[in-house]
């Protein structure tokens, strides 16, 4: 059977060893007798698993003690919500910097909790850049400052960290464990599984400890960090299979080599896309190159009458979901760790091959 490469933005593609091991352990986990779908989230098999996804992915992201990592459901959306009413703290205002889609709705739901101040926006350019920390009005009275660290819908991705006085919050749900992380700059980092973790159902928190413990009065029980905390995210069920998958992930990620070497990976698929796209006018990036994402990469054709055709051929050359977000039009090649280089050549030379035909 011929190679499939799927370019989903989410749900997203698993590295196939991940798919291929849990079909293996699909119906008798480790001579368990149960899969682990029948298996009670406090037997010991469980939390076996949930302590040694925890650990890789310590050691895999380097995070210290004094932080807690959560596994929640919900989405990042939940996370939308969730942070402005644990973090605020006392405080009525937050920072956020808006860089597309994803920092507009973190925006408008945290605009339920407190006044937000939008320190930033590249909305002048239609979302086509990262502004320069140079430019930003921090409000020396915000709780936190907000970000979108890969805005998964426009393409546009944070290659440095920002410098805050305040606890710096991230939305990294479609590029967290794309290279190496620095947790010690953040206070709180979020990720919904389906793009870059595994598959939906999960959404990821680490937070620093001392940021918990003082959540906006009325806060649900199920949105207060320091409830899952204390019960090692098991106040309730979690999402029980996604964490079994993305520890097999987190497994997987280590065998690779850890975060740098997954950077030099994702380095050359991105390299390899970018710099076809920039070699013709046939197709178009509207990304400024300093900040193009190394994880979604939106391009236009030249002729829009061409797209249905576009992603007829792709699809039958085994080239899936390149169709653009509906709100931007075009194509968008999500590259997440799971596609192979292999993946990204065989569309480059789709592209190329599609181009001189329709020259
Ligand atoms: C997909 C996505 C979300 C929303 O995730 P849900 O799990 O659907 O809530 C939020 N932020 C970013 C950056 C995303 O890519």
């Amino acid at each position: 059977m011929e190679q499939i490469y799927n370019f989903s933005a989410g749900p997203a593609v698993l590295p196939r060893e991940v798919l291929q091991q849990a079909r293996d352990e699909m119906l008798d986990w480790h001579s368990s007798g149960m899969s682990v779908m029948e298996m009670s989230h406090r037997g010991k098999e469980f939390m076996s698993i949930a302590a040694q996804m925890e650990s890789d992915l310590r050691e895999l992201a380097n995070i210290p003690q004094n932080y807690k990592i959560l596994f929640l459901q919900g989405g990042a959306s939940s996370q939308f919500a969730m942070v402005p009413l644990n973090l605020l703290r006392g405080k009525t205002t937050a920072d956020y910097i808006n860089t597309g889609q994803w920092s507009a709705k973190a925006i408008e739901e945290a605009s339920r909790y407190c006044a937000v101040n939008v320190a930033a926006s590249s909305q002048d350019k239609n979302f086509t850049y990262v502004p320069l920390q140079t430019e930003w009005r921090l409000n020396p009275h915000a709780a936190y400052v907000h970000y979108t660290t890969n805005e998964t819908i426009g393409g546009v991705e944070f290659h440095w960290i920002p410098q805050t006085d305040v606890p710096l919050v991230a939305d990294m749900s479609s590029d967290i464990l794309s290279r190496p992380l620095d947790v010690t700059r953040y206070g709180l980092i979020y990720a919904g599984a389906q793009k870059n973790l595994g598959p939906a159902g999960l959404t990821l928190v680490i937070v620093r400890d001392d940021l918990l413990g003082k959540p906006l009065s009325g806060t649900p029980t199920l949105y207060d960090y320091q409830i899952h905390a204390q019960n090692d995210s098991m106040y309730n069920t979690p999402p029980t299979y996604a964490m079994y998958i993305t520890g097999l992930v987190f497994a997987w990620l280590k065998k690779q080599g850890g975060l740098a070497a997954m950077e030099k990976i994702n380095i050359t698929k991105a390299e390899l896309l970018y710099g076809y796209l920039d070699s013709t006018d046939f197709y178009h990036c509207p990304v400024a190159k300093a900040d193009r994402s190394r994880m979604n990469v939106p391009f236009t054709l030249k002729d829009a009458a061409l797209d249905g055709e576009f992603l007829k051929q792709t699809q039958q050359n085994g080239l899936l979901q390149l169709k653009g977000h509906r709100s931007v039009g075009g194509m968008r090649a999500s590259i997440y760790n799971a596609m192979p280089v292999a993946g990204v050549a065989k569309l480059v030379a789709f592209m190329k091959e599609f181009a001189s035909r329709h020259a």
